[in-house]
């Protein structure tokens, strides 16, 4: 995979971590299903 594509990877699971802390979706750390799956989709949409 191109270095790029993982670095803005890491941005983005990083964006959604934060976005998930700052609304109390769950415990520090941990996204809640909903990010998680945001992630997912963040993931597949650098992938394609
Ligand atoms: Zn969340």
């Amino acid at each position: 995979m191109h270095p790029r594509i993982t670095r803005e990877k890491r941005i983005v699971d990083k964006m959604i971590t934060i976005y998930c802390r700052k609304n109390r979706h769950s415990k520090k750390g941990v996204l809640c299903a909903d990010c998680e799956e945001l992630k997912a989709y963040a993931h597949k949409t650098f992938v394609n």
